[in-house]
């Protein structure tokens, strides 16, 4: 089945990670080999960039973009609609490689081809509203209005659990606002990326659009320090750990560019006492163990009113009992493996925190063994009552374990949800019209994604996505989000007969 995928999507033997659109460069850096955790098999061997490799992609984008730049918006806008029209082709074959590879699930896989749709689809028609305002000058006889210029190269550095939906977001937007990209995909998801080069390629070359545009660089972490520390690259977007955004937005800070970061989450869901529970039960467990808890917008934690708490948990222990763990290109399973053995060893050493901090387990977790299970990435989702203060519930592990505690007031609900040093998804279950408008209020949910009756994962391409204090702060995506990729300038015509200056300043000679 693997074969041919890959061989669907053009991708065989060992290849070269280093692209500058259809021109794929020998690359000269380390062999990166992808594994699944599905089923520990190699799916295939990419050559890493050099710096000497990165160099020259780099070099090449900058030339692309003087060309590129002055295309119109609206005709790349035409592109990126075509690029649209070719992942609808290739989203079943794609999808399936992103589940293999990554591990999450198949339906989440297709999802994750269609957010990628769908974001071009927002591009489009992006590309004839990249709009400015205007504004009444105060001298006589003069015109004053904004207008928005591409920056450059967006550099994109990516995480491995949206493999490709990421990029997509961010390069369908910064190509209709007329820059040129380079992707550093995450070194754990190598070939979805080529998946997605090869793809552009083609559409690219059909349209003539200069070498250059759409460059891809495969390495480790030492890629996105280039990236980062590299005066060439007016905005670097990068998505993953919050270790990893510390050290991106230093790097971009100390040189004064651009950063836009996407960093990690520890979402939680308020459950009421006035929460429809069954839905409440949908929300919680599909957030706390889609994608094995491999979201940034994972639900982490649940707040529950002590009134339904002994309830509402014996639901989900319930429900727990009944998820089917397995290889997640089985239609049947509700959780696939995690990443790799060292997300297993995390995931295990999390465990041993929430006991020895005082926490106890609602339902065990641990790691499957025996047919199906030879990765040896498959965990049990669990679920342990802890109190939120503890260092481990400050802290996001990327894995299915669920916190759950106790509250009493909605005040004291929304302190503790608001109390972790990340600040991405949030939410509340309420019939209460009161409590919602409560949790959205300026005093309610910190995140930049704050819900009502529905989950913390999940998000539409519409919406700015993003979110606050260790997440970084960035925006991407829908709403106005493409302001992020362009800069802003401030003109001012003069057509009368004399020079007034601003503040009725007076400068006679
Ligand atoms: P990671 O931080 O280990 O790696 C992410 C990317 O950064 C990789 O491409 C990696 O090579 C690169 N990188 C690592 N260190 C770097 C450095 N010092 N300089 C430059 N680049 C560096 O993250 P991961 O394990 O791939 O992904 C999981 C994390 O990503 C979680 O914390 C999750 O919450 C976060 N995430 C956030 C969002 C969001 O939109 N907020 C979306 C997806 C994932």
């Amino acid at each position: 089945m693997v074969e041919d995928i890959l061989k669907a999507l053009g991708i065989q033997g060992e290849q070269s990670g280093v692209s500058t659109g259809a021109y794929w460069l020998p690359a000269h850096g380390a062999i990166i080999t992808s594994v699944s955790p599905v089923d520990d098999k190699k799916i295939a061997a990419v050559k890493g960039a050099s710096r000497e490799d990165y160099d020259q992609v780099v070099a090449t984008a900058q030339e692309a973009f003087k060309e590129w730049r002055h295309w119109p918006a609206p005709k790349r806008g035409e592109i990126v609609r075509q690029i649209g029209e070719a992942l609808r082709q290739h989203k079943e074959h794609l999808g399936k490689l992103v589940s293999y590879e990554m591990g999450k699930s198949l339906q989440e896989g297709y999802g994750e081809v269609q957010e990628m749709i769908d974001i071009c689809d927002f591009a489009v028609g992006l590309s004839r509203q990249l709009h400015g305002l205007t504004m009444h000058s105060e001298r006589p006889g003069h015109r004053m209005y904004e207008q928005w210029h591409p920056l450059g190269i967006t550099g994109i550095i990516s995480a491995f659990n949206f493999p490709v939906a990421v990029w997509s977001w961010n390069s369908m937007l910064a190509w209709v606002c007329g820059n040129v990209c380079i992707w550093k995909p995450s070194e754990k998801t190598p070939v979805t990326a080529l998946a997605c080069q090869r793809i552009v390629d083609t559409v690219f070359a059909a349209n003539k659009v200069p070498e250059g545009v759409c460059n891809l660089v495969i390495g480790d972490r030492d890629a996105g320090e280039w990236m980062s520390h590299d005066t060439r690259i007016p905005l670097v977007s990068a998505t993953g750990s919050t270790r990893m955004g510390k050290a991106v937005g230093a790097a971009v800070g100390q040189r004064l560019g651009r950063s836009l970061l996407e960093l990690g989450g520890n979402n939680a869901i308020i459950i009421s006492q006035d929460a429809d529970l069954d839905m409440s039960i949908i929300g919680a467990v599909f957030g706390a163990v889609g994608t094995a808890g491999q979201r940034c917008t994972s639900t982490r934690r649940l707040i529950i009113h002590e009134s339904v708490y002994d309830a509402f948990t014996a639901r989900l222990v319930k429900a727990y009992s009944q998820l089917r763990i397995g290889n997640p290109l089985d239609q049947h399973n509700h959780v696939g493996p995690l990443i790799d053995k060292a997300a297993v060893n995390a995931y295990l050493d999390s465990i041993e925190q929430v006991k020895a901090q005082g926490g106890s387990f609602l339902v065990e977790g641990g790691v499957l063994s025996g047919a199906g299970y030879e990765s040896g990435c498959y965990v049990k989702p669990c679920i342990a009552a802890v109190e939120n203060t503890y260092a481990i519930v400050q802290h996001e592990t990327f894995a299915p374990i669920l916190y759950v505690m106790k509250y009493k007031t909605l005040a004291e609900a929304i302190a503790m949800q608001n109390d972790v040093p990340q600040g991405l998804s949030s939410a509340i279950m309420t019939l209460n019209l009161r409590e919602a408008e409560q949790f959205l209020s300026h005093a309610g949910s910190d995140c930049g994604i704050a819900n009502v009756n529905i989950g913390t994962s999940g998000a539409e391409i519409g919406g700015a996505f993003g979110g606050e204090k260790e997440t970084g702060g960035g925006r991407e995506s829908g709403s106005d989000a493409w302001r992020a990729y362009m800069r802003r300038q401030t003109n001012t015509i003069n057509y009368s007969t004399s020079l007034p200056l601003a503040q009725g300043i007076k400068f006679d000679f």
